[in-house]
């Protein structure tokens, strides 16, 4: 029995989840699910955000389908999300980008890098330990060159080396890993790598990067397949896998039924291939293909279809290709 947890945090996440929810429920009805209720609301209720039970109760799932939950800026406050890659050691975030004529695999390291969590503020300066390990980085760049392998081979490392020494050592790790693996490989500075993804995303496979840059080029990038509404992402540790829109809780937005929900669909739709559903990735991005071009679009992508009406049409299509009208 394949269990799912499905995490829908905050904001948009309450809106988003239960389209990707149902999409999973259509195409696998013997899937076992189970909510498990974290986020900045649960600190408003109770003064904990997530509890180390909630985690215990994560970790008995196959697979989590995660929303997003706030972080709001405050001294004392710790970010679920980062506690969660952390507890579960999910270390690879893996991005993908694709569109009409690219096919990128942004692979960014989840554990530690600057968001280590090793930081303090003080009355007149403030320090974040910017923390890169060898082992932290070798099974990084592993996950990323498997990915290459079955892909088309090729491996851009993203880094600040020429600045941070933290990233001579992360690139010196990743060159030596690509050279014996036997696939081709680059590196490149990141911000030249920010802008050239945008000018030319054909040339890029997967790309390999430290925590905070693959937050912000998955970001940047996520303009080429028209913004964070639609970009996915899986978090993989050796136990465990949590898969995730890109975006935040949308606060601006949330309770509107104005968020689109095709980010947490191709979520799903990852989380169905690493459970073993390949085709079930295919089946969501085809429904979703399908119902984009009858016209049907959300507000971001200048439509005028709700969440849950974007969700009905696509959850209509899955329907059809199920064999059940
Ligand atoms: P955000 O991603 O929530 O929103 C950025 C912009 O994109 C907003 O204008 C929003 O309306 C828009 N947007 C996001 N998702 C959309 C969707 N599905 N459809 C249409 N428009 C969408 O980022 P933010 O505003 O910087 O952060 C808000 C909160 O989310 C913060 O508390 C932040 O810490 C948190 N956050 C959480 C995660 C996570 O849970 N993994 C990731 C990023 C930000």
């Amino acid at each position: 029995m394949t269990r799912i947890a499905i995490v829908e945090g905050d904001g948009i996440g309450h809106e988003v989840i239960p389209v990707a929810q149902r999409a999973l429920e259509l195409l696998h009805p013997e899937y076992e699910f189970f909510s498990v209720d974290v986020g900045y609301h649960r600190w408003e209720q109770t003064g904990c955000p997530c509890a180390d039970r909630d985690i215990a109760e994560l970790k008995t799932a196959d697979a989590i389908l995660f929303g997003a939950i706030m972080t709001p800026p405050m001294k004392d406050y710790q970010s679920v999300v980062l506690r969660l890659r952390k507890a579960l050691d999910l270390y690879a975030d893996l991005r993908p980008v694709k569109g009409d004529g690219f096919d990128i695999m942004i692979v960014r390291e989840n554990t530690e890098g600057l968001y280590s969590g090793i930081e303090e503020i003080g009355p007149d300066r403030a320090t974040t330990l910017r923390v890169v390990t060898r082992k932290g980085t070798e099974r990084v760049v592993r996950s990323a060159i498997r990915l290459a392998q079955q892909r088309k081979g090729k491996l851009t490392i993203g880094h600040k080396a020429n600045v941070l020494k933290s990233d001579v050592f992360f690139r010196d790790i990743c060159l030596t890993e690509a050279k014996t693996a036997g696939v081709t490989y680059n590196d490149r500075f990141i911000d030249a790598l920010a802008l050239d993804i945008l000018q030319h995303p054909d040339s890029y496979d997967v790309i390999v990067t430290t925590n905070i840059f693959g937050d912000i080029i998955s970001e940047v990038a996520s303009y080429l397949i028209g913004g964070l509404g639609l970009a996915s992402s899986a978090n993989i540790g050796d136990r465990y896998a949590m898969f995730e829109p890109v975006h935040g809780s949308a606060p601006d937005i949330a309770g509107k039924n104005i968020a689109n929900p095709i980010a947490a669909l191709r979520s799903a739709g990852m989380l169905l291939a690493y459970c073993g559903d390949a085709k079930g990735l295919d089946r969501i991005e085809a429904a979703i293909q399908a119902v984009l071009a009858e016209g049907i679009r959300t507000r971001d992508l200048g439509g005028s279809a709700g969440t849950r009406e974007f969700g009905e049409a696509v959850l209509r299509r899955l329907r059809q290709t199920n064999g059940r009208t």
